[in-house]
């Protein structure tokens, strides 16, 4: 028998557990080698008082395996809970998120018949680096964060997966008219890397601009790459215009583990009902088969689940009147997909998986030259980022106690400019502040500019700030 290849599952919340259901019966029947270890992560954790909704068992699961197959979880509101999705990306180094968009006209209904557009989100920095903090309490502030490492990381994962599987072209959003040093930098780094890579057409487009334009006319577009928010929203406008949130799965792929789930979240209205699609989670596990190199299965599912759109047995979301031939639940859809296993759809492209790995082999030859740069960096971008997780971990353990403190640290870090200025005007300020009135009446910025310049002369002191500023 084949050996089975360790993998942690989470069944999530909401729709989760029916989806993960009909995902699992799937990828059993279709011969799947899985040895899998069952975690709880989630609203129960969190309700159960751990702000993180994951365990430390859980964590060593993960570690364990490598591969997770998570279905959605809902995060409670208010009361401090973090994001599970957002701290299982950075805890385990998931960079990349890639969202691929297909429209199945025209068994599924869409304005788009021909689109086939994958979405590669750089998944740790931008606003989702969680930098955030109270400047007085009538204001807030999120930091912007787009490093070197990072983007170039995230660029040249999609040129390589472009490579990989012989898309033409690769389109970078951003909004660099206006942040000219942020996005500026993921410009400018999509330009330098794509010379590298001559064969594949390239692009930029002003996110707003471009966004309308992917709503509009999909098929102008074949992988584009963007920073993490910009992502995050128009992976689900691509996979809603394509037919359904619910059809579209993702991968999210560091350098040694890897997350695989849908791209919609847990629909608590749809819960418990039979309702929901499974279709975006089981896309997510096709993407963790292929990853774990047991593609032939994939390419039988696959094949299998686009018989069965062919064929018009439809959950409701997807459900079409007169189009459709029957409306069925979670559990009867991953039946019918069972039911399909060997055959082969008559009017959508079939899929042959195994060619995208002969073109890996293909492509790695031709562009050595490329592969040897990008090795060249990533040892480098080790070396770089390992200091900037120091950080950025200083950050995330002491944020419960001294957010301020950290912040103040990871602000110098981003924007040491205006900080500068920030510094050399708050003696001023203070002075201006003890004319009027005195010690006592020192608000609350002065307070914060002379603890900032207590702990900036401390880190100097220490060296923080210049292994920070060189990150
Ligand atoms: P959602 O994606 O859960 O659902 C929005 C709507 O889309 C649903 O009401 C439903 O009509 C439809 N839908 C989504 N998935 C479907 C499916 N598989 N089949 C059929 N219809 C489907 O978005 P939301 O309501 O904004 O979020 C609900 C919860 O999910 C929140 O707690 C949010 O934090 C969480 N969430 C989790 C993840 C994740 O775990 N990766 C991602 C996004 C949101």
């Amino acid at each position: 028998m084949a050996t089975r290849t360790p993998i942690t599952v989470a069944h999530g919340d909401g729709i989760g557990p029916e989806i993960m259901g009909a995902t699992l019966h799937i990828l059993e029947a279709a011969g799947a080698q899985l040895a899998i270890e069952t975690i709880e992560v989630g609203e129960k954790v969190y309700l159960s008082g751990n702000t993180t909704g994951i365990t430390p068992q859980s964590w060593e699961s993960l570690r364990r395996t490598k591969v997770f197959l998570k279905a959605p979880i809902t995060t409670p509101q208010g009361g401090g809970y973090k994001s599970l999705n957002v701290t299982t990306r950075k805890m385990l180094g998931l960079y990349a998120n890639i969202r691929p968009c297909v429209s199945y006209h025209p068994f599924v209904r869409t304005k788009h018949p021909v689109m086939d557009v994958v979405i590669v989100r750089e998944n740790e920095e931008d606003l989702y680096a969680g930098i955030e903090y109270q400047t007085s309490p009538d204001e807030m502030q999120s930091i912007k964060l787009i490093s070197r490492p990072g983007t170039e990381k995230i660029v040249r994962y999609a040129f390589e997966y472009a490579l990989k599987f012989n898309r033409k072209k690769v389109t970078c959003f951003t909004k660099d008219n206006i942040m000219k040093m942020s996005d500026g930098l993921f410009h400018k780094i999509f330009d330098e890397i794509g010379v590298e890579y001559p064969e594949i057409e390239k692009e930029h487009w002003i996110v707003d601009i471009g966004a309308a334009k992917l709503a509009d006319t999909p098929e102008a577009f074949d992988v584009i790459v963007m920073p993490n928010l910009y992502g995050d929203v128009l992976s689900d406008v691509a996979a809603q215009i394509a037919g359904s949130v619910g059809l579209a799965g993702s991968s999210n792929i560091g350098d040694k583990c890897a997350m695989f789930e849908a791209i919609h979240g847990s629909a608590p209205r749809r819960a418990g009902q039979n309702l929901a699609n499974p279709s975006g989670l089981l896309h997510g596990a096709l993407l963790m088969l292929v990853h774990i190199g047991q593609t032939d299965v994939a390419e039988r599912i696959h094949n299998a689940w686009r018989r069965t759109m062919e064929d018009g047995i439809h959950t409701y979301d997807i459900f079409t009147e007169g189009k459709s031939k029957q409306k069925v639940g979670t559990k009867e859809f991953g039946d019918a997909v069972v039911e399909r296993l060997g055959q082969l759809p008559q009017t959508l492209k079939p899929v042959h998986l195994a060619a995208h790995v002969a073109t890996k082999a293909r492509a790695s030859s031709v562009v050595r030259p490329a592969v040897q740069v990008a090795q060249r960096s990533r040892r480098a971008d080790r070396k770089s980022r390992g200091r900037r997780l120091q950080t950025r971990h200083d950050f995330e353990s002491r944020r419960e106690g001294v957010a301020r403190w950290n912040s103040r640290n990871v602000l110098y870090r981003c924007v040491p400019l205006p900080l500068h200025s920030a510094l050399a005007d708050a003696p001023t300020n203070r002075r201006a502040a003890g004319a009027r009135g005195g010690a006592g009446s020192r608000n609350r910025h002065d307070r914060d500019a002379a603890q900032l310049r207590r702990q900036t002369r401390l880190h100097a002191r220490s060296g923080t700030i210049s292994s920070c500023s060189s990150a």
